[in-house]
């Protein structure tokens, strides 16, 4: 059987397990079954497949994780590329949203369906099988298998016990990959538009406001604390980072959540008002930098906002920022591994991919903390499903992506990711002899 239909025999075996990230131990038996289905398939092809799991470590996310690594005896510590996984997925949500169910692994129409189609055991599986068929080819040359694999059940949510542990085994161990490849959906729409090199990080905080609860219409005997959230919003919205590069878009704040007042009540002025707000941030920020930019824009305004009649009320606010939460940004600088993996995409699809660290934060970040200086590249399946504006106008980007509903990927781009990966490791391998 060809490497691409095992790639994709896998892929329906990974997306048939419902294995949502294990935040309750009742979750983890599935979870780790994905990790079986692995190892059972790649053992055969000669692999080692260390399990480790890692609990604790974090104050509200200590959850126990199981992991596994993987690599084949005989490959000295410091050879080849190492690939990081995951096969946790989010809830599926409303299952009667779902035109097969959310773990059904159906191809329907060249499409699997199903729950972490997309992000990312479709990708997991596309390495495994060009792993395998890399393996066996090795192994026949009587040459080193230098690849391995770092497969984890928790990137979806806290990512306190799954690849940063693992990583940090890793280093201990003395594993030294001469780089990496995160399997996470790299392009928006086509695959093989763009390879990320870079991911924004990602800082979340709260503003409250307190004011005087009372009746609407006697507003001046009472404060309403929305006039202050509502000020201090507007101003952080019309707030602008100039820290964009060619790569990575400009850091950003978004309020995601506001809470204030009864939607059953039409003549009382609320007591408290409250935002959640999230900062999609470069590397040229740190959290320090951050909250403190908050505060200072809220506390030496604008001069459009000073002149407002609710700015005397913004002292009063409690800005809170959840540094212990954030996620890290990262920039991998494009070397050799960029310029290998753009070479092959190109050859396999087309135009030269693009670049970019745009997109949500990925397990990427955690490398260089026991990798300094290690190339990571993100290269996996598109974001929409394989859904193209073109040939699928009324679902491209409403349905059918990474963590919505009816998520899917199309058979014939993940063939052409597991063919990327394969030619990816013998070029890299010939690189390095
Ligand atoms: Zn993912």
């Amino acid at each position: 059987m060809p490497q691409e239909d095992h790639a994709i025999e896998l892929a329906r075996r990974l997306v048939r397990v419902p294995s949502l990230t294990p935040v309750t131990p009742d979750l983890r038996p599935a979870a780790a079954r994905t990790l079986r289905l692995l190892a059972d398939f790649l053992e055969p092809a000669g692999a080692r497949c260390e399990w480790l799991s890692f609990q604790g470590g974090h104050a509200k996310w200590g959850y126990p994780v199981d992991n596994l690594y993987i690599d084949w005896p005989g490959a000295s510590a410091g050879s080849g590329l190492c690939f990081l996984g995951h096969t946790d997925v989010v809830p599926p949500g409303d299952d009667s949203l779902w035109r097969s169910g959310p773990f059904s692994g159906e191809i329907q129409d060249g499409f699997l369906l199903g729950r972490g189609a997309t992000d990312m055991k479709g990708a997991v599986a596309a390495f495994a099988a060009a792993a395998a068929d890399f393996a066996a080819r090795r192994r026949a040359e009587g040459g080193a298998v230098g690849t391995s694999l770092l497969i984890t059940t928790d990137e979806e949510w806290a990512a306190a016990n799954g690849s940063r542990r693992v990583l940090e085994w890793m280093a201990a161990a003395g594993k030294r990959p001469s780089g990496f490849i995160v399997g996470e959906p790299s392009s928006e729409e086509i695959f093989g538009e763009a390879i990320k090199v870079g991911r924004r990080g990602s800082l979340c905080g709260t503003i409250t406001a307190t004011g005087v609860q009372g009746h609407a219409a006697y507003q001046h005997l009472f404060e309403n604390p929305n006039r202050a959230l509502a000020l201090a919003l507007a101003v952080l919205h019309a707030h602008r980072w100039d820290d964009a590069s060619p790569e990575m878009p400009a850091t950003n704040f978004e309020t995601v959540a506001t809470r204030s007042g009864d939607f059953g009540a039409t003549a009382i002025i609320p007591g408290e008002a409250s935002a959640l707000w999230n900062i999609r941030f470069t590397h040229h920020e740190s959290t320090a930098t951050l909250s403190g930019k908050v505060k200072s824009l809220l506390e030496k305004l604008p001069r459009w906002a000073n002149g407002h009649p609710d700015a005397p009320l913004l002292s009063k606010l409690r800005v809170i920022a959840n540094s212990d939460t954030a996620s890290m940004p990262y920039f991998s600088a494009p070397g050799a591994l960029a310029a290998l993996a753009s070479a092959i995409v190109a050859r396999h699809c087309g135009p030269v991919p693009a670049l970019d660290a745009k997109g949500g934060t990925t397990d990427g970040r955690f490398i260089h903390d026991h990798f300094p200086g290690a190339e990571i590249i993100e290269l996996g399946l598109p974001e929409a499903g394989g859904l193209t504006r073109a040939a699928h106008p009324g679902a491209f980007g409403r349905t059918g992506g990474m963590h919505q509903a009816d998520e899917c990927c199309a058979i014939a781009d993940l063939a052409q990711l597991t063919r990327c990966y394969r030619d990816l490791l013998f070029a890299e391998a010939g690189r390095a002899a």
